[in-house]
């Protein structure tokens, strides 16, 4: 017998006719959930929302010449070889300040004060810093050589009329928004935000938070469920603790069908006579799948109600995880129009001992990083939440594959933001 101290042992439900693979589950929802339609947001709130189109300029940033120094707007030819002992002599004609500009040629032999982000004058073609002359009075010696175009902006050398500026399905950064605003744009086209109806069911939750009580316990799952969805960028609900009734699930998915884009169903997804989810699903509108070849999560399922992704997540906290990162999270994110890459740093290190699998289906396998090496954690069972916490991560061995030997170098995916 291998050992087999590190991996979970499925929960003991063996009720699946036939199992699904993760990679036909993840197709399923690829063909069938797209992204959500485009809708406007105010500036100011647009920071990690999804650009919906691409953004063109129509405007030149700057939209003027503007001075990058402190100094003096004249024709920069006119300081030819200027030095100390033959500086090149300027009137001083005026002022030009961020804003207000100076109004008037710059003629041959004229020098308008300048501060940076005035706009140049006209006439005037390059900016003397401050300290390559001296003024008195309203004469000005440059001892700078300082030729045409030297400490100007040139309009438009930021962003010019047609360039592209951000690319569709772009998550908004904050310096995005800066330049959408010089851009002139207001309402940025986004993509709305899907609303994850999260139906937490058990007879034995209590509400999260709450201390256990005779045989109820909290709710772990929909606080976790809630913080996942808004990683990916979703509107999250919670709906429950509910009982295990089949009318009151009933209830609760035509319910969160008519005001949500997704639902996820915690609990309740496997065989058992207390699993209504799977039934209700099917009678509402269809199962594509129910028990999957994932180990700790085979009792999740995938179906769509009124064209609505519905996700059965397995009650146990650490399936229900496992199930959310390879299937509840890919349809959050494609409906929002984000990356379907894990939102989780990878790295690549060997593996500290050796890991076994078993052939036919993916393990998610939490794990530790310890001196630079990956660490399998020994603490096994779907139901041990604390091995999440406790882990740094977790790696996925392949259906094909029957684990790892010691040293072998393995994607660990870190939970870490
Ligand atoms: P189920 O998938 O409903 O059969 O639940 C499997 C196991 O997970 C049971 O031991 C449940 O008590 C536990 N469980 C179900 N839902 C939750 C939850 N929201 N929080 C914590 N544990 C749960
Ligand atoms: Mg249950």
């Amino acid at each position: 017998m291998p050992e087999r101290t590190n991996l979970d042992h499925d929960p003991p439900m063996c009720g699946f006719r036939a199992r699904s693979s993760v990679e036909e589950v993840t197709a399923a929802i690829d063909a069938r959930v797209g992204r959500l339609a485009t809708e406007f947001a105010a500036l100011e709130s647009a920071g990690g929302r999804v650009l919906a189109e691409s953004v063109f300029s129509t405007v030149a940033v700057p939209p003027f010449d503007r001075s990058a120094m402190d100094g003096y707007a004249l024709r920069g030819e006119e300081t030819g070889r200027a030095d100390s002992y033959t500086p090149a002599v300027f009137r001083l004609i005026g002022i030009a300040r961020p804003g207000r500009g100076f109004v008037g040629q710059v003629g041959p032999g004229e020098a308008v004060e300048i501060t940076t982000g005035a706009p140049v004058p006209e006439g005037a073609d390059s900016v003397v810093r401050f300290e390559g002359a001296t003024q008195d009075g309203d004469r000005v010696r440059v001892h700078e050589p300082t030729p045409p175009l030297r400490h100007v902006g040139r309009a438009g050398e930021d962003l010019d009329v047609g360039d592209a500026a951000l690319d569709a399905g772009r998550v908004l950064r904050p310096q995005d928004l800066g330049v959408l605003s010089a851009l002139g744009i207001s309402n940025v086209p986004v993509v709305r935000q899907p609303r994850v109806a999260i139906l937490v069911t058990g007879d034995e939750l209590l509400p999260a938070g709450s201390t256990p009580r005779g045989h109820q316990i909290a709710d772990m799952n929909s606080v976790m469920l809630q913080a996942l969805v808004r990683r990916d960028g979703g509107l999250p609900t919670v709906v429950g603790p509910l009982a295990d009734d089949r009318a009151v699930m009933l209830d609760a998915l035509k319910a969160a069908a008519a005001s949500s884009d997704a639902i996820l169903v915690s609990g309740g997804s496997s065989t058992g006579p207390e699993d209504h989810a799977p039934g209700i699903v099917a009678e509402l509108g269809e199962i594509v799948a129910h028990g999957v070849a994932l180990r700790p999560a085979s009792p999740a399922g995938l179906g769509f109600v009124t064209g609505l992704p519905v996700v059965l997540l397995p009650g146990n906290p650490v399936s229900c995880l496992c199930a959310y990162d390879f299937f509840g999270g890919r349809v959050v994110r494609r409906l929002g129009g984000r990356s379907l890459d894990w939102p989780y740093p990878a790295v690549e290190r060997p593996l500290a001992r050796k890991l076994v699998s078993a052939v036919s289906r993916v393990d998610y396998a939490r794990v530790r990083l310890i001196d630079d090496l990956v660490e399998p954690l020994a603490i096994s069972g779907a139901s041990i939440l604390s091995s999440t916490t406790r882990a740094d991560g977790f790696l996925v061995v392949p259906a094909d594959c029957d684990g790892y030997a010691e040293g072998t170098v393995v994607t660990a995916w870190l939970y870490d933001l």
